[in-house]
């Protein structure tokens, strides 16, 4: 597998336009408090996001409808159960000597823990709920199924590849992490490169992937000054292999069709001390891209874009 075919993504709209307005990060749908497409993407106490209009539906006063579509195989079982039957990272791949911590954005059992998951935590910056539900698609598959599904897929890449793996969580556990623990796993597994897995929950219409990466903040334990660069590298070369191999166009609603975005206000990113970003596979609220985020085969092609691009930043 080669990893130096790095090409900078293109859009059906127009070309790779580089920089990205951070201003565009107030177009961020969040549809509840609880049921944010962000895992730490909700508005802080006090910002002005907090006072937008939002939908008259609730995501977490209705979870979903009675029928959510039929489970396609996924990368391992639902309860990740099948962790200590994968193989071992290949020795002598090309990323071996590397760690990659990739966090499932929210987790399948937030919205039975609201209580938890709503405690505030400290980001350095601000305080911000633990996690939320996470979003969905009007017929109920859950963000948080979508995270772990393309997760899964995307260690069992990156192990191919030789490099060791840390999951945030794996299914096995009820709630959470919270988002400063998560942000903390990847500093403690000194991971080469972190990834936050998660799809938007915006209008339909909006369609796309983008890629957050961390604004320059300081305050308390956040201090992201050391990683904003090489998590720009890190995003950038995500988001050129994700448009090369799902087709996808970069959100033609945050980036200005850059498929990039900058934020201070995610704790996950304000709180890593090593290169991280957040990738926000597409809208899972709009019905065509909806078929592409419940389609098996098309998250392995996310899962693929996305371990080809941390493979061509670790061989930089
Ligand atoms: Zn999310």
């Amino acid at each position: 597998m080669r990893y130096d075919d790095f090409v900078p993504p293109t859009s059906r709209r127009g070309p790779w336009r580089g920089p990205v307005s951070s201003a565009v990060a107030l177009a961020c749908a969040c549809l509840t408090a609880t049921g944010c497409g962000m895992a730490d993407g909700g508005p802080a106490p006090g910002d002005a996001k907090a006072d937008a209009p939002r939908p008259a539906s609730s995501l977490a006063a209705s979870p979903g409808p009675a029928s959510p579509p039929a489970p396609e195989p996924s990368a391992t079982s639902p309860s990740g159960a099948a962790t200590s039957a994968r193989p071992k990272p290949a020795s002598g791949g090309p990323l071996s000597g590397r760690t990659v911590v990739i966090d499932p954005g929210h987790n399948p059992g937030n919205r039975d823990h609201t209580r938890e998951i709503n405690s505030q935590v400290d980001i350095g910056t601000g305080r911000k709920e633990c996690d939320t539900t996470g979003t969905a698609t009007n017929a109920g598959y859950a963000e948080a199924l979508f995270t772990l599904d393309v997760s899964r897929r995307l260690r069992a890449l990156l192990e191919e590849r030789g490099a060791k793996v840390v999951l945030t969580q794996d299914g096995e556990r009820p709630f959470g992490p919270c988002v400063d623990e998560r942000a903390r796993i990847g500093n403690k597994a000194g991971a080469d490169a972190v990834v936050s897995v998660h799809a938007d929950g915006s209008a339909a219409g909006n369609r796309g992937f983008h890629v957050i990466l961390p604004a320059a903040v300081s305050g308390g334990d956040a201090d992201t000054s050391k990683i904003v660069a090489p998590s720009r590298e890190l995003g950038v070369r995500i988001a050129g292999n994700f448009v090369r191999t799902t087709g996808s166009a970069p959100s033609n609603y945050i980036g200005g069709d850059t498929g990039l975005d900058t934020r201070g206000d995610l704790g996950g990113l304000n709180l890593s001390t090593v290169p991280k970003v957040f990738i926000e596979c597409g809208n899972m609220r709009d019905p065509e891209d909806a078929a592409l985020l419940t389609s098996a085969s098309w998250r392995q092609k996310a899962a693929l874009g996305i371990a080809e691009g941390i493979g061509s930043y670790l061989k930089r």
